[in-house]
């Protein structure tokens, strides 16, 4: 029995130790991902991918609470004895505090998302306590990589059934710096308790009164530029799809049905195909749906952030205005209509991310290229006709 979780050890597994997929993913299906599929280059390996909604959305949740519902079942069922999730700290709505549930109620109250970097895997150190043997784990990416790598290369949870749920990630802050970025999207800053950059256009602000603000893509403030914002680590992200989980949980693969609130479920392993079955009972199915072609909007979105990325190029930044509020609602609505949706949309915002994160990495850490930027990263790169 250990006392002191190994710290040191637990650090040799972060991704800037052992690099973004490559081997990790050869560890989990036996290749890495093709790099003539380029369903696979942008979403990762999977065995099925569909799109849904709980039919009873369970209050709290991030969306219609996908994720908790598969949590919740795994743990009645006995699939699982504990789940690695996250509460609210008392500071902020948004603090997220590790905890690992052990009962239905600790379980709904990790709902929800904290938009924010989290500790997700201090959990574990618990779970190891409590000589937990079957464990569920929801994290992002990051957290999924050092886990796996972990299972593999230390004694600590070898004898620990895992299982992972993935949900994607992009672009993320500290808490302090979200509360910045909520003073620049909304009026109301601090009556905001979920918000998400969704697929038609717009970033939607749920208040607490339940009250939807809607800030179309185009107005946001010029000086709102991701670098500035973003942790680093986020910038130096190739896994936005969450591609090591056994499934993976999102939104924007989905067609935008704001009734419905249809998620992306991409179920990549045995594992995940169990926990999706766990809620076949719950669950809507819709078939995944693609329409339109994101490859201009994708050129034209990375060269504007790679333009902004560029060393030197913070200063230069002029703080214009951003477009009006009623020209950017016109721009959203026809670029819905005639723009990338469903799966297409998805492409482009994992496609658009893993460019500009290609470029950060490039500009400010060339000495990691090699090391951290799995290959289908280059591929992408030059398939928009970028230089790699
Ligand atoms: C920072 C962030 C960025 C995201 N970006 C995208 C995106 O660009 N595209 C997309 O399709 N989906 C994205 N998602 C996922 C999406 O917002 C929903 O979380 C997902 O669709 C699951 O919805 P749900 O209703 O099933 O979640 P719920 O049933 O409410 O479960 C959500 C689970 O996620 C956990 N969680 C919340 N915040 C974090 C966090 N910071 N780190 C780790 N775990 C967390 C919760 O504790 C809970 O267990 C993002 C989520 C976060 C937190």
């Amino acid at each position: 029995m250990i006392r002191e979780w190994p710290r040191e050890e637990t650090l040799q597994s972060c991704v800037f130790r052992t690099g973004w997929l490559g081997r990790q993913e050869v560890e989990l299906f036996g290749r890495e991902r093709s790099l003539d599929d380029f369903d696979e280059m942008s979403f990762g390996i999977s065995k099925e991918r569909l799109t849904g909604c709980i039919k009873q959305p369970i209050e709290g949740s991030a969306w219609t609470g996908v994720i908790t519902a598969i949590a919740k079942r795994a743990f009645e069922t006995g699939l699982v004895e504990a789940v690695a999730t996250l509460h609210r700290g008392e500071k902020h709505h948004f603090e997220p505090k590790a905890v690992l549930a052990r009962s239905v109620e600790e379980i709904l109250a990790g709902s929800g998302n904290k938009p924010v970097v989290s500790p997700v895997l201090l959990s574990l150190h618990e779970a190891y306590k409590q000589g937990v043997k079957r464990l569920l784990v929801i994290g992002a990416a990051c957290h999924v990589h050092a886990l796996r790598d972990f299972k593999r290369r230390f004694p600590y949870l070898k004898e620990m059934d895992i299982y992972a749920v993935g949900i994607p990630c992009v672009s993320n802050v500290t808490l302090k710096t979200l509360q910045d970025v909520l003073g620049m999207f909304s009026a109301s800053p601090e009556t905001v308790r979920h918000y998400e950059f969704m697929q038609d256009y717009n970033i939607h602000l749920k208040h607490a009164s339940g009250r939807i603000e809607k800030l179309p893509y185009f107005c946001i403030p010029q000086g709102f530029t991701g670098i500035n914002l973003v942790v680093p680590a986020c910038m130096c992200c190739f896994d936005y799809a969450n591609s090591l989980a056994d499934v993976t949980v999102g939104y924007m693969g989905a067609a935008f049905n704001m009734q419905k609130m249809h998620q992306w479920i991409v179920v990549r392993t045995d594992k995940g195909e169990e926990l999706r079955n766990l809620i076949a009972d719950e669950l809507e199915t819709v078939a995944e749906t693609t329409s339109g072609n994101c490859r201009k909007a994708v050129i034209r979105a990375a060269q504007k952030i790679i333009d902004q990325t560029r060393p030197g190029a913070q200063s230069e930044l002029k703080a214009g205005k951003p477009m009006p509020l009623w020209a950017g609602r016109i721009m959203a609505a026809l670029i819905r209509r005639v723009g990338p949706s469903g799966l297409e949309y998805a492409r482009y915002a994992v496609d658009m991310h893993m460019i500009r994160d290609y470029y950060y990495v490039k500009f400010y850490y060339p000495e990691l290229m090699q090391a951290l930027v799995p290959q289908h990263a280059r591929h992408i790169v030059e398939h928009y006709g970028f230089e790699p």
